[in-house]
């Protein structure tokens, strides 16, 4: 697998020449040179999949106020846009350049339904041990002795996530990978960071960003076991079919006392505002 052994492939793009290249594809010729040494006019390129999305992520309506369960009720105050959001417009699949959608209508929309909401909602008291939970936190991390690095962790992360959570999954792989999280998530407790320092602390950020990661790939591989379906971006191979009666519904997660709960009661909203709305089809590609 891969050009001798390697994980990447070639892709060739020399028969477009130089002046097709400069004029259509100049980031990705600078990329290629910046980062991968090579000059894509005169030689292949190696490519690799990556992740480059995450579909899912906090569940808001068209609004962008956030909604807290499958009713759909709101949450006061709280809005999401972009990436972190789901507004349910991209279906199991977000397809190419449908970011800006997001980025760029859901963000000025999130700006005006905030500069409208304001003049309703009343400064709330904060709770007197508001900031409790993040300084325990950060107090744990630069004080643990333990000998584990965040990189290592990281990197571990990464690798079997890719190879056991990618596009194509089993249950089998992803039983894997939910042991392996349990393993890492052990190893995390016992993590030391080298910089004590409490400012511009970057040790810190990347292992408070690394118990992030850990978390939120729980709620992915949990998701894939329990979808026991095959769907836009989610592959299983022992459920390669569509089932729309049983998962033609958003998964929703909550984290309570370091677990995942997963429900899939919440209906995907087929039907647009101005639209007669899509049925979703079988791929037959
Ligand atoms: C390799 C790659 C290729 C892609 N190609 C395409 C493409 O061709 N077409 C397309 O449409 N989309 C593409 N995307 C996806 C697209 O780039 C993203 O979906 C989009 O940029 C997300 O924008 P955003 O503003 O929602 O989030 P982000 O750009 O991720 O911005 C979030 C910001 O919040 C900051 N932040 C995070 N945590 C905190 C915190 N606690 N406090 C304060 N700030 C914080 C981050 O530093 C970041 O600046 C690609 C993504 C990748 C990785």
């Amino acid at each position: 697998r891969g050009i001798n052994g390697g994980d990447y492939i070639h892709l060739d793009v020399t028969h477009l020449g130089e002046a097709r290249l400069m004029e259509r594809l100049p980031q990705i010729t600078e990329l290629a040179m910046n980062f991968a040494g090579v000059d894509p006019r005169r030689e292949p390129i190696p490519i690799q999949p990556t992740a480059h999305y995450s579909m899912g992520g906090i569940p808001a309506n068209p609004n962008t106020r956030v909604t807290c369960n499958e009713n759909r009720d709101e949450t006061i105050g709280f809005y999401a846009a972009g990436e972190c959001s789901c507004i349910s417009v991209h279906g199991a699949n977000r397809l190419g350049t449908n970011s800006l959608l997001e980025a760029l209508l859901f963000g000025r929309r999130a700006g005006k339904q905030i500069v409208r909401d304001l003049p309703h909602h009343d400064w709330p008291e904060l709770p007197a041990d508001y900031e409790d939970m993040a300084r325990e936190e950060i107090d744990r991390l630069l004080n643990s002795d333990g000998t584990e690095k965040v990189a290592a962790i990281r990197s571990e992360l990464q690798e079997s996530m890719m190879r056991d959570c990618g596009v194509f999954r089993t249950k089998e792989q992803l039983q894997r990978q939910h042991e392996k999280l349990e393993e890492l998530q052990e190893r995390y407790r016992r993590i030391r960071i080298d910089d004590k320092g409490t400012r511009f602390n970057t040790d810190l950020i990347e292992a408070i960003e690394l118990g992030h990661l850990l978390e939120f790939s729980g709620a992915i591989v949990e998701g894939a076991l329990r979808r026991e379906e095959s769907r836009g971006g989610h592959f299983r191979r022992d459920f390669p079919k569509r089932d729309d009666a049983r998962f033609l519904k958003h998964t929703l997660a909550w984290h309570r006392d370091g677990k995942w709960t997963l429900t899939f009661e919440k209906p995907v909203v087929l039907k647009g505002v101005h639209h007669k709305g899509f049925e979703p089809k079988e791929r037959k590609y």
